[in-house]
């Protein structure tokens, strides 16, 4: 099966969650499912490369040194890819959650603002960094994430996302980072 029908048959449309009139995509069952787990990080992978160190060693070409993952379930993912790709691994967080000197970015929500923040050691200047987070939406979330990467010099090499839900347009917002969805609906 290809991994957009195999994300399709597996991740569960919730009907007004988190309120009346979304429908929610929920992955939980694609990350408790091993096989789809495996496919999924696989391939959420592939864009920048599968080894970075490869990537270096052959005189650059599209890489990545670090993953970044975007807090609550960005995180499964981004573990995961990085440990798959030998880097690191780094957290952007909500607010109030780091516990050392931090930058932040403030983003518009449909009702109110929500505030990232990342570690200012966390990323050295001219790191390529492969962003990622289960879904992308209108791209406000992404695009806070990006800007606080590059504010420490850090070079989004690519976005990578399970799901990117079109009509909401976040991939003409975070323009022009490259997005590379594995199912774009
Ligand atoms: P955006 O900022 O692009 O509008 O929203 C993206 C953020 O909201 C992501 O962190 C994502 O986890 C969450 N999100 C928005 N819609 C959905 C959805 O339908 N399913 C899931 N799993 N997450 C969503």
């Amino acid at each position: 099966l290809p991994v957009d029908e195999l994300i399709a048959s597996i991740a569960v449309d919730v009907p007004d969650f988190p309120e009346p009139g979304v429908v929610f995509r929920d992955l939980t069952p694609v990350f408790a499912d091993a096989g789809a787990f495996r496919r999924v990080v696989d391939a959420l992978t592939e864009p920048a490369d599968v080894d970075p160190r490869a990537a270096a060693l052959s005189g650059g070409g599209p890489g990545f040194d670090v993953v970044a993952g975007v807090e609550a379930r960005g995180f499964l993912l981004a573990a995961a890819v990085a440990l798959d790709a030998g880097t690191g691994v780094v957290p952007v967080r909500k607010a109030g959650k780091l516990p050392r000197e931090t930058v932040s970015a403030e983003y518009a929500l449909e009702y109110g603002t929500a505030t990232l923040e990342l570690h200012t050691d966390s990323i050295r200047p001219g790191q390529r960094v492969l962003l990622v987070d289960d879904v992308l939406a209108t791209g406000g979330t992404l695009q806070a994430a990006i800007a606080l990467i590059e504010q420490l010099g850090g070079v989004v090499t690519a976005v990578a996302v399970v799901i990117e839900l079109a009509a909401l347009g976040g991939r003409q917002r975070i323009a022009p980072h490259p997005v590379h969805a594995l199912w774009t609906t």
